[in-house]
């Protein structure tokens, strides 16, 4: 295989075997970018210059930093996590000539390793999406078939991953954005629990449902960056002082005994033949394996979406309030400072941003709050105590990541309400901020990815690694690449 198909692990190897240099990976990887972006669009900015740099260093470091994990390896970053003096444009005109004075604590994490940055990718603007559709500059395409979408809202970094212009990403998730296009473009996206990564640096959507985390080629590739992006922060009050395992250590061991909850609520009417057929078949794999399942009920999975678009949109408005065109970012000059003000949102926000901004404004306003906002909250409750029940009677939760594969440009763009049910199966788990998973786990009769999302009680990542890589290594799904 080429160097540019390879994950992080088996590079890593390489490099320590001193069979292949920095270098020679990411001209590879560059030279993967050069054949295939123009199809793709991964990427808002390549930074093939800073990646040269980044690579020389790798190459020259000496002593403990050559033994980094991440040290030498290609990665790409989502555009909405500030990178110092690298173009961060959250794929909005309105941070479209953006340069952070700061690095966001994940990729200076990264950077002590000696990572190499490929370049920012492409997202829905503000990651208000599932598709790229509502990105400002462009759309990504799925490299499993370019006419149709990558998901969203890191659809900029599945789709980088799975064709190879990297060799693994960071995405971010609020509702999905990880899990969503990593099971739509057939590569390995984990959300973590929310408080085990720090968001300083990452530009705020939803503060109380975000969280950064890899998208891979492999599972085990997901617990390396796992390992070097996680940890309490003190940049981050959200940040959760708890202790960071090694979450490589748990792969490879066995799944007998384990407890694998099934939730009656996400087999549901509508739901695509061949991903139903392909995550029944994952079930049955995993019990092969030595895992029990066991019926479980999330009884308020039916409010997860109405509950999400109003706590999620809600806090957008008041996230979103700073772009007012004074500090930074675009610009409109009015006539006064109101009209500047209304200038620059109007012009430099899209349609999708705009419409959650006016949702979000709404349902905090003074009268409607208690009829919105407040309920929502107290529904979000009544959803993480369904997982907290459901997992006093076993270790994970199985479900699909999305009801259907990757759908075609243009299909859902003029339906806003079916574009959101495209996160139905991903948004509990941030409403409930527990960890999830998406890993490939079967192909369509059209060759499309389907994901398998486990999930898992809070902090314990360790445990939704151990299940995805025992399943991951007796089937051949994360093996198979797109032909470009
Ligand atoms: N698709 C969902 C939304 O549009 C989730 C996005 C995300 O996780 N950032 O809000």
């Amino acid at each position: 295989m080429e160097l540019f198909n390879l994950g992080i692990h088996e590079i890593r190897a390489m490099l320590d075997r001193k069979e292949i240099t920095s270098k020679d990976v990411t001209d590879s990887v560059f030279g993967r970018i050069d054949a295939v972006e123009e199809r793709i669009r991964a990427y808002v900015t390549v930074t093939k210059d800073e990646a040269v740099r980044m690579a020389a260093a790798a190459d020259g470091a000496t002593g403990s930093d050559t033994a980094a994990p991440l040290s030498g390896i290609p990665v790409a970053i989502k555009d909405n996590m500030c990178t110092k003096g690298i173009l961060t444009t959250c794929s909005s005109r309105i941070l479209g000539n953006f340069v952070p004075p700061y690095e966001s604590t994940v990729t200076s994490k990264l950077t002590d390793q000696h990572y190499v940055l490929t370049g920012k990718t492409n997202l829905d603007e503000f990651a208000m999406g599932s598709s790229t559709e509502n990105s400002a500059f462009q759309t990504t395409r799925n490299p499993w078939d370019t006419e149709r979408i990558p998901g969203g809202s890191s659809g900029g970094s599945a789709a980088a991953v799975a064709a190879g212009e990297c060799i693994a990403a960071l995405g971010s998730d609020t509702g999905g954005s990880i899990r969503q296009p990593a099971a739509l473009c057939g590569v390995v996206g984990l959300k973590p629990t929310y408080g085990r990564v720090s968001r300083y640096g990452l530009v705020a959507f939803a503060s109380s449902l975000d969280q950064i985390g890899p998208i891979t080629k492999n599972v085990r590739d997901a617990a390396m960056l796992l390992n070097v992006i996680s940890g309490n922060d003190p940049k981050d009050s959200t940040s959760a002082p708890v202790a960071v395992p090694d979450f490589t250590a748990v792969l490879g061991q066995d799944i007998r005994g384990m407890k694998i909850g099934i939730p009656k609520e996400y087999f549901i009417e509508g739901m695509d033949a061949e991903v139903d057929a392909s995550v029944r078949e994952a079930i049955r794999k995993l019990e092969s394996l030595g895992a029990t399942a066991h019926e479980v009920s999330l009884p308020h999975s039916g409010y997860a979406v109405a509950t999400y678009y109003v706590l999620a949109t809600s806090e957008a408005s008041s996230n979103l309030a700073r772009y007012d065109g004074v500090k930074y970012g675009f610009r409109v000059e009015g006539k006064d400072l109101l009209d500047m003000y209304m200038q620059t949102r109007s012009q430099g926000f899209g349609p999708e941003v705009k419409r959650r901004i006016m949702l979000g404004t709404y349902a905090l306003s003074s009268g409607y709050y208690d009829a919105y906002y407040k309920k929502a909250q107290q529904v979000r409750t009544l959803i993480k105590n369904d997982f907290e029940a459901a997992f006093k009677e076993v270790d994970l939760i199985v479900t699909p990541t999305t009801p259907t594969p990757a759908f075609k440009m243009g299909e859902k763009t003029d339906d806003p309400l079916q574009m959101y049910l495209a996160d139905i199966f991903t948004i509990s788990v941030n409403l409930a901020g527990v960890p999830g998973i998406s890993i490939p786990c079967g192909f369509t009769s059209q060759n499309l990815p389907v994901g398998l999302q486990i999930i898992g009680r809070h902090f314990d990542e360790e445990t939704v690694l151990k299940a995805s890589y025992a399943y991951e290594q007796s089937t051949e799904w994360h093996m198979r690449r797109p032909a470009l």
